[in-house]
């Protein structure tokens, strides 16, 4: 009996950004748990019990997977881009945490995978290049002032950002006021990327001024990276590359 609990990350969207590692995890796999959208991405086969569940679930279907475990199965958790990144990882930590007696014959493993971020960053050029902060802009799971607090002192301290969750149907309005706040904090040229959809058919990558950037820009399927005072614009064949030098110059 195996009774073990991989949770992998499935990448941006794109199988190629599969690693080797989570394709291996799924092959081995007699059961494979997830968010309806992610849990789609994998072939079925023989021997493989696909178990789908709604958005929002995260702690019933983190239990469901350890049970799966406990009874003898090879269960693989799947989320979209890195598991550890506003995902499942953390929602199976917190179960264990809970109920530290019940799972005690399941293994539990972790398995890195490629984030929206960085995918997006690719895409872009170099972004990223120097210091940067993540914020998650949603705030079902930590009140506004937090959020507010961080991209304030992210903006004061001169950190490349980057945002996940950036606006949703149910709060409209968070997105807005994050572009106020780096509006009152950054100059007016300072570079905002807004990847949508990246390494999927939809993917559109859009840059544009904090100037000319509005609410509009992004959705669910958007993470907005906006680029630190050194952060510029490169031209080289055609094409135009975001970046920040590694060095400081000012
Ligand atoms: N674990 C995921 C993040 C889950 S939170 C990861 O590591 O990527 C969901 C948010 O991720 C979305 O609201 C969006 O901001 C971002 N996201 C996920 N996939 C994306 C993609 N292909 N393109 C752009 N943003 C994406």
């Amino acid at each position: 009996m195996t009774r073990c609990v991989t949770i992998i990350g499935l990448g941006p969207g794109d199988d190629q950004q599969i690693t080797p590692a989570a394709s291996q995890a799924l092959a081995s796999a007699t059961d494979v748990v997830g968010y309806i959208t992610y849990v789609g991405r994998v072939a079925p086969r023989p021997g493989l019990t696909l178990h789908a569940s709604d958005n929002r679930v995260e702690a019933e279907r983190a239990c469901q997977a350890l049970d799966l475990a406990a009874a003898g199965g090879n269960v693989v958790i799947v989320s979209s881009g890195d598991p550890g990144v506003f995902a499942m990882a953390a929602a199976v930590l917190e179960v264990l945490e809970a109920d530290p007696e019940r799972w005690v014959d399941v293994d539990v493993s972790v398995l890195p995978g490629i984030t929206a971020m960085l995918a997006a960053a690719a895409r872009a050029g170099a972004p990223l290049g120097h210091d940067f902060c993540v914020i998650n802009l949603s705030d079902n799971l930590k009140p506004w002032a937090v959020i507010e607090k961080r991209l304030k002192l992210a903006a004061e301290a001169d950190f490349a950002m980057a945002f996940y969750n950036p606006r949703s149907k149910a709060r409209p309005k968070g997105f807005e006021k994050t572009l106020q706040i780096l509006n009152r904090s950054c100059g007016d040229n300072r570079l905002v990327i807004f990847a949508r959809a990246v390494f999927t058919k939809q993917e559109q990558i859009k840059v544009v001024p904090l100037s000319a950037a509005t609410a509009d820009m992004a959705d669910m399927h958007t993470v907005v990276l906006v680029g630190s005072s050194q952060t510029r614009l490169l031209s080289h064949k055609n094409r135009t590359f975001v970046y920040t030098p590694r060095a400081y110059e000012d």
